[in-house]
C-alpha cells in the first residue's frame, strides 16, 4: 500500500552527510528525497509540508547500540532495591519480609539494584542475613551492576551451588550470569523468571519509552531464542515502535542456525554472537594491564582467554553470524584483537563486523591493530556522568585518561558506537551525546578530558557509527534518499546549545520507518 508523501522542515537538518539538506520527504517508510525545501515542494508538490520551526532540528533517529531492554522488562517485576541505602538492614529486612508474605512460603524472592556502599567484600547483605530475613524462601539478590548477586542457603541449593564455592552467598559473574540469565544458562537450574505476559507488557512500554527519547533502534545485548520469541510477539501485536537487533549469547548459537537470514520482520534482526573476555568496568572486575589502584596485585577477572575466544570465533563465523565481545579492560581488549586477528581473513571473506562490546580501556600500541581490523567498537555514553566518580578512584587519574576514548579511537580511524548498556547507566542518547562532548561526571569532575569529541562527532556515535556496528549503515543511520525514514526532530539544534545543556534539549517528534513513533504534542 502507497502512502502520500511528507515534507519534514526545520531550521538544521542534520543528515551525517556532506550533502546540505533543508528538507526531507518521507513516502512510505522511507526517505524519497533529501535536499532544499524548494526542490522537495517542486518534486512533491501539493503534498502535505510539516515544518517544525527555525529553531528545530532534524536528525537521523538515534541508536542505542547496547542495551538490555528485556533484562530491565523483567527486573521491573522484582523487590526494587535501587531507592535505597544498600547498608541499611532495617530497611532491607522490610522490604524483602513485605515480598516474602505477598508470595508464600517456598516461592522465589527476587530483588534487584542493590549496592553496598564500601564494595562487595563489605555487603552487609550475605546468605545469613537472607536466611534470617526470609527463613520460608530461596531470595536471590542481584547487584546494581548485574555482575554479582547473593544467594541465600536454600536458592543455592536450588541452584545447586556448593555452599564452599560460595560461603558469604555473595556468586559472582559465570554462576551468577547462569543463575538469572536464560540467555547464559542454558541447560542449567536458574531462577525461575516472572510471568512471561507480564515481562512482554514491560517491554511494550519500555520501548515506548525508547520512542520518547528520539531513540529508532536499539540492540538487545544479552538475547537467547526466547527473547526473539518475546519481540516477535510485540512485532505481532501492535508492531514494534524501535528496530531491534539481537546479540545472541554464544550458549545458543546451535539454535539459532538460520536466524541470521530470517526476514519475516524487517524491525527485529539479528545482528550478532555474544562471548564475554572480561568483567565489568564499574564493577571493578575487568581485566587490566596494571592491578587496580586500591589493590597490590588484582588485574581482574578474565572470562575467556585468546585460545577460548579464538575457537568460540571459528564457531561464530562458521555459523554466519558476526563476533562482538564484551571486553572492558585494557588487557581483554589486547586479548580480543589477538583471537580476531587468527580469523581476520575469514571474517573479511563473510563480510563479518567485529565489534567489542564496551572497549573502555585500550592500550596506545593497540589502535593500529584495531583500524586494520576493521573493529567496531562500541563505547558507552551516559556511564561518563553517572559512573565517572567512580572510575576515577578504580582506576587512577592517569589510567582514567584513557577511559571510554572516544578521541582517541576516531583520530586512530575507527568507526565508533555508542550505547547506554542500560541498565547500568540510563537510556538517554542526548545525555550520553553531552557527556561524550563535556566529558563530566555527575559530581562536576572533569573525566579524561582529552577524550572530548565534538557534538557532531557524538551524534555520529549515537546513529551512523551504531548503523555500522549492526550492519545496516547501508539502511539507516543517515539522512539521504532511499534510506529507511528514521528520524528524531528536537527543539533546539544540539550544536547550537551550550554543551551542558545538550541533554536538557526536547524530543518533539520520532519517526521510525516513516511512522510517528513518538509526539510531544500528544504523549504517543
Ligand atoms: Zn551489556
Amino acid at each position: 500500500m502507497s502512502s502520500r508523501a511528507l515534507i519534514l522542515t526545520a531550521g538544521s537538518v542534520i543528515t551525517m552527510t556532506d550533502t546540505p539538506v533543508s528538507a526531507v520527504v518521507i513516502k512510505d517508510s522511507t526517505i524519497a528525497f533529501a535536499g532544499t525545501r524548494e526542490n522537495a515542494i517542486q518534486r512533491f508538490p501539493r503534498c502535505e509540508i510539516v515544518d517544525y520551526g527555525p529553531r528545530a532540528a532534524i536528525l537521523p533517529g538515534f541508536h542505542d547500540a547496547h542495551s538490555h531492554p528485556e533484562i530491565v522488562a523483567e527486573n521491573s517485576l522484582y523487590v526494587s532495591l535501587s531507592a535505597i541505602d544498600s547498608d541499611d538492614r532495617t530497611v532491607l529486612a522490610q522490604r524483602l519480609t513485605a515480598r516474602s508474605n505477598q508470595v508464600g512460603p517456598g516461592e522465589w524472592v527476587r530483588a534487584v539494584g542493590f549496592r553496598p556502599g564500601q564494595g562487595r567484600q563489605q555487603s552487609v547483605i550475605d546468605a545469613h542475613f537472607l536466611d534470617q530475613v526470609c527463613p520460608r524462601n530461596p531470595v536471590y539478590i542481584t547487584h546494581a551492576s548485574s555482575h554479582w548477586g547473593v544467594a541465600n542457603s536454600e536458592a543455592m541449593a536450588l541452584l545447586g551451588i556448593p555452599v564452599d564455592s560460595a560461603p558469604t552467598g555473595a556468586i559472582y559473574e559465570k554462576l551468577h550470569f547462569d543463575a538469572v540469565f536464560p540467555a547464559l544458562a542454558e541447560g542449567q537450574p536458574r531462577c525461575p523468571r516472572a510471568p512471561e505476559a507480564a515481562i512482554a507488557a514491560n517491554l511494550r512500554g519500555l520501548l515506548r519509552q525508547y520512542a520518547s527519547l528520539g531513540i529508532t533502534s536499539t540492540v538487545d545485548a544479552l538475547a537467547w531464542p526466547g527473547s526473539y520469541a518475546l519481540y516477535q510477539q510485540l512485532a505481532q501485536e501492535e508492531g514494534l515502535p524501535v528496530r531491534v537487533g539481537l546479540l545472541i549469547a554464544h550458549q545458543h548459537l546451535k539454535s539459532i542456525a538460520g536466524f541470521a537470514d530470517r526476514s519475516d520482520n524487517d524491525l527485529l534482526r539479528v545482528i550478532g554472537v555474544k562471548l564475554f573476555a572480561d568483567g565489568a568496568l564499574s564493577g571493578g572486575t575487568c581485566l587490566v594491564d596494571e592491578p587496580y589502584s586500591n589493590t597490590q596485585d588484582y588485574n581482574g577477572d578474565e572470562v575467556l582467554g585468546e585460545d577460548s575466544l579464538a575457537s568460540a570465533i571459528e564457531e561464530v563465523l562458521d555459523a554466519g553470524h558476526s563476533p562482538a565481545i564484551h571486553a572492558n579492560g585494557d588487557l581483554a581488549v589486547h586479548r580480543v584483537l589477538g583471537a580476531f586477528e587468527r580469523h581476520r581473513d575469514r571474517a573479511r571473506e563473510l563480510g563479518a563486523r567485529l565489534r567489542i562490546e564496551h572497549c573502555s580501556l585500550v592500550r596506545q600500541a593497540d589502535l593500529p591493530r584495531m583500524q586494520s581490523l576493521g573493529v567496531i567498537p562500541v563505547l558507552f555514553g551516559t556511564f561518563i556522568g553517572v559512573h565517572g566518580d567512580l572510575l576515577l578512584s578504580l582506576y587512577g587519574p592517569e589510567r582514567a585518561e584513557r577511559l571510554i576514548a572516544a578521541r582517541s579511537l576516531l583520530d586512530a580511524g575507527l568507526v565508533v558506537a555508542a550505547s547506554s548498556d542500560s541498565p547500568a547507566a540510563p537510556v538517554a542518547p542526548l545525555q550520553g551525546i553531552q557527556d561524550l562532548v563535556t566529558r563530566r561526571t555527575s559530581s562536576g569532575h572533569k573525566f579524561a578530558r582529552r577524550q572530548s569529541i565534538s557534538v557532531t562527532e557524538a551524534i555520529g556515535l549515537y546513529t551512523v557509527g551504531a548503523a555500522h556496528a549492526a550492519g545496516e549503515h547501508h539502511r539507516i543511520g543517515r539522512i539521504q534518499s532511499g534510506l529507511e525514514a528514521d528520524l528524531v526532530v528536537l527543539a533546539d539544534d544540539p550544536r547550537a546549545v551550550s554543551s551542558e545543556s545538550i541533554s536538557d534539549v526536547e524530543v518533539i517528534a520520532t519517526w521510525m520507518a516513516g511512522q510517528q513513533t513518538w509526539s510531544a504534542d500528544n504523549g504517543t
